[in-house]
């Protein structure tokens, strides 16, 4: 990356010079896009685009001008005046499992790829495989160009007892440091606890830290032997998911128990919130999950803009609608309008910078994952965050919290090249980011339809022969 950098670097220089001569001509496989609106992420505001190059992957110029420049051995791609460009938008609680029939989960991870792309979402960190061996030759493949689909940042399996098969009594710290080992050695890009207890937690943090991977977690209150996420600040994590902590959530009972009555504006939320100021940790909302696990749901906000269930096959769109609708957790209810003022107060507070997009919805069948970020973005801004802010969480924020804001997050020279064109203005209305035309990653333009078709009717088992594979593990639910 730092090379590709240096080249980048050195080819703006050449441009800085008067004479045209010194300007490398654009060549057969670089791409252009002209026109439209472009976001800048970092600044958090919209420019007028007036080409963007891309040359084997990278944003080689951003800003260019084409004048005078011979470009016709270039892929020229003029967009709309009302279009607008944002950087891929990443998904960090991006779930590839999918639960049809409710008898365990398995991760999806040959159609779930086309649909995060097709969604604009271009980065994905599963928070948790259920099958990272799985994932990891799928995440191979797609690096490979073997397979169409968003990146995974793979986050291998769980650590704590999410895992399926895991018993605290057989993990020892140095077994936990060993773990890391050879997932870092096979290429994860962060690690996710849920179910953890605190010598397990602090064995992962300092382990991953030798590596520059980011550790996250879903925690809990401290009761039983489980972690306060504010503890966990403490033993260095770098991001919590679900929910903040801290002393508004008592030991005594599960987090959940005392999440659903939070006063938001008591004394203890704001001291957990400067603690995130002051560490830097990230915060991974996850507001619409809340929304997701209850019925009826809110429905400014899971509306189908594109029949989702149109990418299952026909027998599993039978066997998922047998089953719908799920039992309504009344208690997510609660969390859900808690989660909202929640969210505000630590915007509010100054935390804008570190509030990622993570959707967590683990598919039945009725929504799927990769139209769920465009679910939470538009949960930010009713929750009072401003669109520009909202863009900044699924772009530069969550590429910073994966320690990859060098190389993602922005569409600036030197960067990855992962892109998406959406119809209209998101900074007018968020729900915009839903109207994907074309996504880039790895440099590589795609339609948005196209990929879409590829996928219909394709998710899921195919006959009553394939359901086996499909029922998944009981022991993870
Ligand atoms: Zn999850």
């Amino acid at each position: 990356m730092k090379i590709r950098l240096l080249l980048a670097v050195a080819f703006a220089a050449t441009l800085a010079t008067p004479q045209a001569q010194n300007i490398p001509p654009l060549q057969a496989g670089d791409i252009i896009l002209t026109g439209g609106q472009l976001f800048d992420s970092v600044r958090g505001t919209l420019v007028p685009n007036t080409a963007i190059v891309v040359r084997q992957g990278i944003f080689l110029e951003v800003g260019a001008s084409l004048a005078g420049r011979e470009t016709s051995a270039a892929t020229l791609v003029r967009l709309a005046d009302d279009e607008t460009i944002l950087p891929g938008l990443f998904d960090l609680h991006a779930h590839y499992a999918i639960d049809l029939f409710g008898e365990g989960r398995v991760d999806e991870y040959t159609i779930n790829p086309i649909i995060f792309l097709a969604n604009g979402v271009t980065s994905t960190f599963p928070a948790g495989e259920v099958d990272p061996e799985g994932m990891m030759a799928a995440r191979r493949r797609i690096e490979r160009g073997e397979q169409v689909g968003a990146r995974i940042h793979s986050s291998g399996p769980y650590f704590g007892t999410a895992r399926p098969g895991w018993r605290n009594s057989d993990w020892t710290p140095e077994r936990v440091r060993e773990e890391v080992d050879t997932w870092a050695a096979r290429g994860a890009r962060g690690f996710k606890a849920k179910g953890i207890q605190p010598p397990h937690l602090y064995a992962l943090i300092d382990q991953a830290h030798k590596y520059g991977l980011p550790v996250t977690g879903h925690l809990d209150s401290g009761a039983r032997n489980s972690v306060n996420p504010r503890d966990a600040i403490y033993m260095g994590i770098d991001r919590i998911e679900h929910f903040m902590g801290g002393d508004a959530i008592v030991a005594e009972r599960g987090a959940y128990g005392s999440l659903e009555a939070l006063d938001v504006t008591r004394p203890e939320v704001d001291a957990v919130i400067d603690l995130y100021l002051r560490r830097n940790v990230y915060y991974d909302a996850t507001l619409t999950a809340y929304g997701y696990w209850y019925d009826p749901k809110d429905e400014r906000i899971f509306t189908q803009w594109i029949d989702e269930q149109s990418f299952l096959t026909p027998h599993a769109r039978e066997v998922a609608n047998a089953r719908l609708p799920r039992r309504s957790l009344e208690q997510f209810r609660r969390i859900y309008e808690v989660k909202f003022k929640e969210l505000k107060r630590f915007h509010d507070a100054g935390g804008g910078r570190l509030i990622t997009v993570g959707t967590d919805h683990p598919s039945w069948g009725e929504y799927l994952s990769g139209f769920s970020t465009h679910r939470e973005l538009h949960g930010f801004v009713l929750a009072g965050i401003p669109p520009a802010d909202a863009l900044k969480t699924a772009t530069i924020n969550a590429a910073r919290a994966l320690r990859m804001g060098d190389e993602l997050g922005s569409i600036e020279a030197g960067k990855l090249a992962d892109l998406v064109v959406v119809q209209g203005n998101p900074l007018e209305d968020i729900r915009h980011t839903r109207q994907v035309r074309r996504v880039m990653v790895r440099g590589e333009l795609h339609d948005a339809q196209q990929l879409l078709q590829s996928a219909r009717g394709k998710l899921g088992p195919a006959s009553p022969a394939d359901d086996d594979w499909w029922k998944g593990d009981l022991r993870f639910r």
